[in-house]
């Protein structure tokens, strides 16, 4: 159907209908410049305003302008996965719709794409206009992620990046329900590099990622590539034991040389509690290994399409 585009665009959208317009613009704009086809795949995600609406009617005024609107909120990284799914292009970008990813980079990540690069993802060389609980918490987040996952991770990576066909291909072969997604372009191998650029401030409205989201997508992140919380009780579990073989050598020793120390409830209470609480630890961290394979388990689709615009027949 008609032109194939060469570049797509896929923006999840969650509330955003103060900034949509002006994204639209500015991104048409830089795309415009590049004097290749493209198309803008737009994912609403379950918003509550006027967002649905607005897309449409930038769907009316320019073609290029596709929209996936989903049945409910499901969450960014879902959201990132429809709007790959769907997209055509020979190379996929994927960034934000606040306009905190310029669309202006856009040109850069290209021109590693023709020089062969399948994966060319962008790296925040500053931040702007973030909390410093935000910065410091990101910060800690990758640093953390890199050095327990079993993949390198890029540090002060988003999921803004572009992807060549062949790897969104391979990504559509890959339906985990908890996604990180920059986990998964990374883990999917081929030739990858980075670009730098300055993290914009959000033009309006309020960040989508309550502290709650994010604890929930560091957690995500983690577990969807390491064990390592897991394997923590056998750590834990042997230095304990260890310890406390010591611990019985030592009383045994004591109380055959007469002496009276360590009597008493406070020890008991003290390592019973200690005991207590590290096994409750465990089984929450095995809690929610175990959730996510009742999520997968239940093999329910990853998310819900009310509507697809713009895609012609049979798309
Ligand atoms: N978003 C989404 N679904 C959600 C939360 C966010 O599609 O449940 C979108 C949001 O509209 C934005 C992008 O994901 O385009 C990033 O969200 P946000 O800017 O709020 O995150 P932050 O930049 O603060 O980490
Ligand atoms: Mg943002």
């Amino acid at each position: 159907m008609g032109n194939h585009p060469t570049i797509s665009v896929v923006a999840p959208v969650f509330n955003e209908e103060a900034i949509l317009p002006e994204f639209y613009r500015r991104t048409s704009a830089a795309l415009d410049a590049l004097g290749e086809p493209w198309e803008l795949v737009l994912v609403n995600d379950g918003s509550r305003d006027r967002t649905p609406q607005i897309m449409r009617e930038l769907h009316a005024a320019d073609p290029r302008v596709k929209v996936v609107d989903f049945a409910r909120n499901f969450g960014h990284q879902v959201a990132i996965t429809a709007g790959a799914d769907y997209a055509t292009g020979d190379a996929v970008v994927v960034m934000d719709a606040d306009l905190q990813d310029p669309p202006e980079v856009i040109p850069d990540l290209l021109a590693r794409w023709r020089e062969g690069y399948e994966v060319v993802y962008a790296v925040r060389a500053e931040r702007k206009g973030e909390t410093w609980f935000k910065e410091f918490t990101a910060k800690a987040f990758y640093r953390i992620v890199y050095r327990i996952t079993d993949i390198d991770i890029p540090m002060d990576t988003g999921d803004f990046r572009l992807m060549d066909r062949k790897v969104v291909d391979a990504l559509k072969a890959m339906r985990e329900k908890h996604r990180f997604m920059r986990g998964l372009s990374v883990w999917v191998g081929f030739r990858q590099t980075g670009v730098k650029y300055v993290r914009a401030e959000r033009l309006a409205g309020e960040t989508k990622y309550p502290l709650k989201k994010m604890l929930k997508f560091a957690l995500d992140g983690i577990t969807s590539f390491s064990y390592l919380p897991l394997q923590l009780a056998t750590y834990v579990g042997f230095t304990i034991a260890g310890l406390a073989v010591l611990g019985i050598i030592a009383t045994i020793i004591l109380r055959l040389s007469g002496s009276e120390a360590f009597y008493g409830q406070a020890t008991t209470l003290v390592s019973v509690l200690f005991l207590g609480g590290v096994q409750l630890i465990s089984l929450g961290i095995i809690g929610e290994y175990l959730g996510r394979i009742y999520d997968e388990v239940k093999g329910r689709p990853l998310y819900i399409v009310r509507e697809a615009v713009g895609f012609g027949e049979g798309a």
